[in-house]
């Protein structure tokens, strides 16, 4: 077994369950996560008896590098995944490293495919493969650590995948890393990314591991969202709110609604009114996200005058808004848009982009 799908309780109770002490947890948590040793062997301060044990028992495997684009301020990379065993069968699978001047951020994927199938998003053309395991979500971040020589500050799950189907993984994933002898990451600095998957929501708010709150929105009303995502015809844009803002009280924290704008389809002033309306005064923060046109999708990217007046409208209700990226400029890759790689028949995420 993969060393990094231990939970550090996990970890504690191997330890017992060998005759070892719980106090060894931490040197093992350290050297994993913080000196990063790629053997067993390298723990420090543990006996060579127990070394041998835990080479024995468990691997410390990093996704194997396939591929890697530097940008301007992002680098992608791209990794294939082993999977189950039994399966035998390889993923690949990519993450983005954005390096901002708040830090560094790491996107990546949740799974291998996706089933959710909303009509503007590449990714859903291809059905989910895999989910990722705990120990292929965490590793990805050591992998990115030491292949770019940084620290990463910030993780976003938005990625290829729908988290929240992939719940019980991703919330062990977020146990280790935000564990204080491991990556210590704080819950403002995690954000997972939902397209509403209600009962998921709710046991991520009441989960002691949840960070922020990302929901991807991108209708307020039920018709124009029904057909852009069918999760909202199990739980259509009053419940999903509901949740969300059962959220914002239980945890204090503002929610993100990712709103990507669809030329003629969620992009009118009337619209832009019903989503405030939809706000309220309650702590929601809207992004609005150019469409990133890919081929055949049949919607085309927002203007810059109907994104204007849609900003303009959220504004005047004094709702909170951010454009994702300034258009006109040369700016870095801006919004979280996923593309499939048809020619390879695997899916390779093309672009994951910042909050
Ligand atoms: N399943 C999760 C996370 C993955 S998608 C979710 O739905 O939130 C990450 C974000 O990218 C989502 O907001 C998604 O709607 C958006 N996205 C997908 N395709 C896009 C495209 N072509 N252009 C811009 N954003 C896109």
């Amino acid at each position: 077994m993969n060393i990094y799908g231990l939970t550090y309780a996990q970890l504690e109770n191997y330890l017992t369950s060998i005759g070892e002490k719980k106090s060894k947890a931490p040197f093992i948590f350290q050297s994993l996560y913080r000196t990063q040793v790629t053997s067993l062997m390298d723990v420090s301060e543990i006996n060579q008896r127990l070394k041998t044990q835990l080479a024995d028992t468990f691997t410390v495997t990093l996704p194997q590098l396939v591929d890697k684009t530097d940008g301007t301020d992002t680098v992608k990379f791209l990794f294939a995944l082993q999977g189950e065993p039994e399966t035998q069968q390889e993923y690949l699978i990519e993450a983005v490293l954005m390096k901002q001047n708040y830090g560094n951020s790491l996107c990546i994927s949740t799974q291998a495919g996706c089933n959710m199938g909303c009509a503007f998003c590449q990714s859903g053309r291809f059905k989910k493969v895999h989910n990722l395991t705990t120990a292929e979500l965490v590793s990805q971040i050591i992998a990115v650590q030491k292949l770019a020589d940084c620290t990463i500050q910030n993780i976003v799950l938005m990625g290829i995948g729908e988290p929240f189907d992939n719940y019980d993984n991703v919330m062990q994933f977020l146990e280790i890393i935000m564990h204080s002898h491991g990556l210590a990451l704080g819950k403002n600095h995690i954000t997972v990314s939902t397209c509403g998957i209600v009962p998921g929501i709710e046991a991520y708010t009441a989960h002691p591991c949840h960070g922020l709150l990302a929901i991807s929105l991108h209708a307020p009303d039920n018709d124009t969202r029904s057909r852009l995502m069918p999760i909202n015809r199990r739980y259509p844009v009053e419940q999903l709110m509901k949740t969300a803002r059962q959220y914002i009280y239980a945890t204090g924290k503002k929610v993100m609604l990712e709103y990507v704008m669809l030329e003629n389809i969620n992009d009118t002033p009337e619209q832009a009114q019903l989503l405030a309306d939809l706000i309220g005064t309650d702590k929601f923060h809207v992004n609005l996200i150019p469409y990133n046109a890919t081929e055949n999708s049949g919607f085309t990217q927002s203007s810059r005058e109907r994104i204007m007046a849609f900003y303009d409208v959220l504004k005047k209700n004094n709702i909170t808004v951010t454009m994702r990226r300034e258009f006109g400029a040369s700016v870095k890759a801006a919004c979280g848009q996923l593309r499939a790689d048809y020619e390879n028949k695997t899916l390779l995420p093309k672009e994951c982009n910042s909050l």
